[in-house]
């Protein structure tokens, strides 16, 4: 018996990607068949589309901040999500049997694994969930207020929750946050939501910046134009900011994050620093002497994704300054220029429209 076909975004080799058509996926045992409603486009994602990616064999299809309605459960399936419901899918799928998922430290599990990495991912028609994501991943029932376009974004939402949990933001701090891409405009708002006196957000794009300025930063910093860390001196009557968040992948932010951190203050590296660039040159004197807290955090667990999703629903993040474009799925290699020329904050690919 011959399969039935669906549209995807195939990416056959880097730089080499289009809409084909394949065979929709089979219901796997214990898992889910979902009809895609809405895929993010991430910047990983643009990465993979322009250099292919480590854990990643091509062809393949990627996509993984997906919201879509179930059509079919597999077999064995024990899940609580039924046919016709739309649920909101985070990519990852933890072991469930290593040190940390025994502590309950998901976000740090040694063997996770991803939908769009691992398993082929949501920029398509049809998405299989696998049992895995079903028993150990990170699965919501989309709120009824929310689109599914809205809540496809939960996932990079998530990530910063995380970070914002660890950073501890409280009432009055003055906060700068270096880099206004999706996350840095993302980590603006829940700033503010938390109480923040003063955010303050940099970058070397001016563009950026004045499509950042919605999600609540009280200043701008020009970074192309001037010093961060002398305008941050006169940002904070010479005191430097209580939290740092590094949102960008330029080893020189992470330098001057502790420069520019107050005495005892928080600086969290958000932005992984490509492997290929040269180490950053931090004065680890300063973390010494000032006391600063220097932390990381990467992924997200449940607990994250849930909050990420409640953030949407309170209308915390604007989301019509934050997901600046939607395209159909035919229009997906249109969509993806825009998007690889930084012209987008957030995008996401609604495949029926
Ligand atoms: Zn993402
Ligand atoms: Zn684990």
């Amino acid at each position: 018996m011959s399969k039935d076909k669906m549209k995807a975004v195939v990416i056959n080799a880097p730089g080499d990607y289009g809409i084909q058509m394949v065979d929709v996926p089979d219901v796997p045992d214990g898992g889910l068949l979902l009809q895609v409603l809405a895929c993010g486009l991430c910047g990983c994602d643009l990465r993979t589309l322009r250099s292919g990616h480590h854990r990643v064999t091509l062809p393949f299809i990627v996509g993984h901040e997906v919201a879509g309605k179930v059509v079919a459960t597999g077999k064995d399936y024990t899940g609580k999500w039924q046919e016709g419901e739309v649920i909101a899918v985070g990519p990852l799928v933890f072991c469930g049997k290593c040190d940390f998922c025994l502590e309950g430290k998901f976000e740090l599990c040694e063997n996770y694994q991803e939908i769009g990495q691992h398993f082929q991912g949501g920029f398509a028609e049809y998405l299989a969930i696998p049992k895995g994501a079903v028993e150990r991943g990170t699965i919501l029932t989309v709120p009824s207020t929310l689109e599914p376009w809205a809540a496809a974004v939960a996932e990079p939402i998530a990530s910063c929750v995380h970070a914002q949990e660890k950073g501890r933001i409280t009432k009055g701090e003055t906060v700068l946050i270096i880099g206004a891409g999706p996350i840095g405009c993302v980590h603006t708002a829940m700033a503010k939501a938390a109480g923040a006196k003063k955010v303050i957000i940099a970058d070397v794009n001016r563009i950026r910046l004045d499509l950042a300025v919605p999600f609540g930063a009280d200043t701008c910093i020009d970074t192309s134009q001037v010093n961060l860390v002398e305008e941050m001196k006169k940002e904070t009557e010479g005191k430097g900011a209580d939290v740092v968040i590094t949102a960008n992948p330029v080893p020189e932010t992470q330098v001057q994050a502790v420069e520019i951190a107050r005495k005892g203050g928080r600086i969290l590296l958000f932005g992984g620093v490509p492997p290929e660039k040269e180490r950053p040159g931090i004065n680890t004197n300063l973390i010494h002497y000032n006391a600063l807290e220097v932390m990381g955090t990467t992924i997200f667990n449940a607990r994250h994704y849930k909050k990420a999703m409640d953030l949407l629903a309170s209308g915390a993040i604007p989301l019509n300054n934050f997901i600046t474009h939607r395209f159909s799925l035919d229009d997906f290699v249109e969509g993806a220029k825009i998007a690889l020329n930084g012209e987008s904050i957030k995008m996401v690919i609604e495949p029926k429209w």
